[in-house]
């Protein structure tokens, strides 16, 4: 029987890439989303992959929607929290609604996520978290306080839950991406975002589908021996 794989924030991006690579692989995929129901709708009807609607950042809608997941296509193998959302602003501009929504999206998606399938996972003697972090997480970003923040959250978060998994079959890592083409860069003012590349040793934004094939990797069974580990995937910018 396929495995099934649960992609929060599964329908645009990075996540649609790793939605369509675990598919390759042979999983069942649920693409979770968290609002843009066009998004959704055009993805499905390109994908053939169902999509789910509930915020990750909502603990109870975190445990109904993944119950759901479970009550229609079966136990969840693999979770890959992936849904994040950035709310920029130096310091003195950032509100306490930016900085709460960024954590409560951003980090709290992850328990939230993990609190509702790794008890399985758990019980099942197999499992499969993938955390995606960003660049920003390791080494910090002017104007992003908050996300930095949450990033850098995922990666404790990360290797702490690894230490609850690793004699029970389930591991926990994260891919901390540098800069990928996708909306949310394409957010990024142009001129920020041509500093941005020269700074990036490849000379290129990364695609969504280089993000997706490491995630794939840990997602299967060949990964079972990499567990609370960070792979980051940025075209050598930082080297860590
Ligand atoms: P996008 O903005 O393109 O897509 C974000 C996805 O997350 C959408 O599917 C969106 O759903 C979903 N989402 C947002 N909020 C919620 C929520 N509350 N509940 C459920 N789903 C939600 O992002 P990217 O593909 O660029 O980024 C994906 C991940 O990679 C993020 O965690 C991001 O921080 C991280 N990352 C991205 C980098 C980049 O350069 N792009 C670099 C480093 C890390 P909907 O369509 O409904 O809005």
């Amino acid at each position: 029987m396929a495995r099934i794989a649960i992609v929060t924030g599964g329908t645009r991006g990075i996540g649609r890439a790793i939605c369509e690579h675990l598919t390759q692989d042979g999983f069942t995929v649920i693409a979770n989303y968290g609002g843009n129901d066009a998004a959704a709708r055009a993805f499905t009807a390109e994908t053939g992959i169902a999509a789910r609607k509930w915020d990750v950042g909502d603990h109870q809608a975190c445990l109904d929607g993944c119950a759901g997941v479970e009550a229609e296509f079966g136990p969840v193998d693999a979770v890959v929290n992936n849904a994040g959302i950035t709310r920029d602003g130096t310091l003195h501009k950032m509100s306490f609604d930016d900085w709460n929504e960024v954590m409560r999206i951003n980090l709290g998606g992850c328990f939230n996520m993990a609190k509702a399938c790794f008890p399985g996972m758990r019980d099942r003697k197999w499992g499969r978290i993938v955390n995606i972090g960003s660049i920003n997480g390791q080494a910090g970003q002017y104007g992003q306080v908050n996300y930095a923040a949450a990033k850098s959250g995922i990666h404790g978060f990360t290797k702490a839950l690894a230490q609850e998994g690793a004699k029970v079959g389930v591991t926990v890592n994260a891919i901390a991406p540098g800069y990928i083409d996708t909306d949310m860069v394409a957010a990024v003012p142009e001129p920020v975002l041509e500093k941005i590349v020269a700074k990036i040793p490849v000379g290129r934004l990364g695609e969504a589908s280089e993000i997706a094939r490491g995630v794939a990797f840990l997602c299967s069974d060949d990964a079972g021996f990499v567990t609370g580990s960070t792979m980051s995937i940025n075209g050598g910018q930082h080297m860590y």
